[in-house]
């Protein structure tokens, strides 16, 4: 329980979600391959055929199933609100103590990454419903903090799309209601990298909150015209920044900050995808580009090289502090537990495993 513990200098958290059978598999009576041990942290892969086991760093492999071990597994009946408070409710923790954290989900399409993220919530309501995930938890949880403590503060996100390399800002203001504009990344020696023209907008409230992220959402669907194709390839980041006032021991005030981001991965499916001919398989290339960046900076990160690529992708630029800076950082790999996913779940199994070694 290398997350859990206090004082833990673990970095990087990576916990497993499987999402439930749906209705359409149910009624097909969908076998499902997935075995969750929530007390053993263990998720096993069943791939059929018997045979003997042998124990392999962590990943115990035997000719039937394939077992892994992860910092937190949730099964087919985990809730919303214990993902939040296992994962997640630790890192706000931090960033109110003036840390940068990141939440990732990765995983195939279909597998419940924006459930996870987002979830369903109220913009008119600061009572967060049974369905809400991480994002409006977070705002939550963020705005409780202040109001309870009384300090002086000021909140503000910003919410961006990163789409075959290009950055749109969800949240730029425009008349037609779309938002086409391009914004570019810039190195700033202060505070890293950051997305020229990125409206950021003021909340001082949860359901503020909630609302600009439905703002947000409304123009990710509104934009796309085919919306499984774009939500599937397109990565989304949420950012908040918190600044409170606080007081030194000899009473002398000064400004923290802490910063949250969460990041909805595009689809993982594309990530071993090439030879691209069309248009469509070009766009899955192009996620590709910071898919597959990303799994080569945690391999760098992993094995300790010289040089991390984080130049490669708009993505590993962008959170490069979260990779690799003092922060700390979560990964949710969420799979399927239908037999068809069986191969994209032992490709996510394996990617997640390899990120627990950061
Ligand atoms: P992704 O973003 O990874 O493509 P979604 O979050 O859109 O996947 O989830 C796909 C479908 O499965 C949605 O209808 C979603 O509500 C449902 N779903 C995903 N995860 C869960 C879960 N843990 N419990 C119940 N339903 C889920
Ligand atoms: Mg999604």
């Amino acid at each position: 329980d290398r997350a859990r513990r206090p004082g833990s200098t673990v970095r990087v958290s990576v916990v497993l979600r499987c999402r439930p059978l749906n209705a359409n598999e149910r009624a097909e009576k969908v076998p499902e391959v997935i075995t969750v041990d929530e007390h053993a942290r263990t998720m096993a892969v069943a791939r059929g055929g018997a045979g003997t086991s042998t124990t392999n760093g962590g990943k115990r492999e035997t000719s039937e199933s394939k077992e892994f071990a992860f910092d937190d597994v949730f099964g087919t009946q985990s809730t919303q609100e214990r993902v939040y408070d296992s994962a997640v409710r630790p890192m706000v923790k931090d960033v109110l103590e003036g840390m940068n954290c990141t939440v990732f989900a990765y995983g195939q399409t279909g597998t419940g990454k924006t459930h996870t993220m987002s979830g369903a919530h109220d913009a008119e309501c600061d009572v967060l419903s049974s369905e809400a995930g991480v994002i409006p938890r977070a705002m939550s949880h963020i705005f409780e903090h202040l109001k309870s403590k009384e300090l002086e503060h000021s909140v503000k996100v910003t919410y961006l799309e990163l789409y075959n390399e290009k950055i749109t800002d969800l949240l730029g203001a425009s008349t037609d209601g779309t938002n086409a504009t391009e914004h570019a990344l810039m190195e700033d020696g202060k505070n890293g990298v950051v997305v020229k023209g990125l409206e950021e907008v003021y909340v001082g409230s949860t359901e503020e909150a909630f609302a600009v992220l439905n703002r947000g959402n409304a123009l990710r669907k509104t934009e796309a015209t085919d919306i499984n194709a774009h939500s599937s390839r397109s990565h989304s980041v949420f950012s908040v920044t918190v600044h409170w006032t606080d007081v030194s021991p000899d009473g002398e005030e000064f400004v923290r900050t802490g910063k949250l981001n969460l990041v909805d991965l595009a689809g993982s499916e594309n990530i071993s995808r090439s030879g691209a001919k069309d248009k469509r398989a070009k766009e899955a290339g192009a996620i590709n580009t910071s898919l597959v960046a990303l799994g080569r900076v945690i391999t760098a990160l992993v094995d300790k090289s010289v040089h991390i690529p984080y130049r490669d992708s708009k993505l590993t630029r962008l959170l490069r502090d979260a990779l690799g800076g003092k922060s700390r950082t979560c990964i949710i790999a969420t799979v399927s537990p239908a037999s068809h996913s069986v191969e994209e779940t032992l490709s996510t199994l394996e990617y997640a495993h390899r990120a627990k070694n950061i």
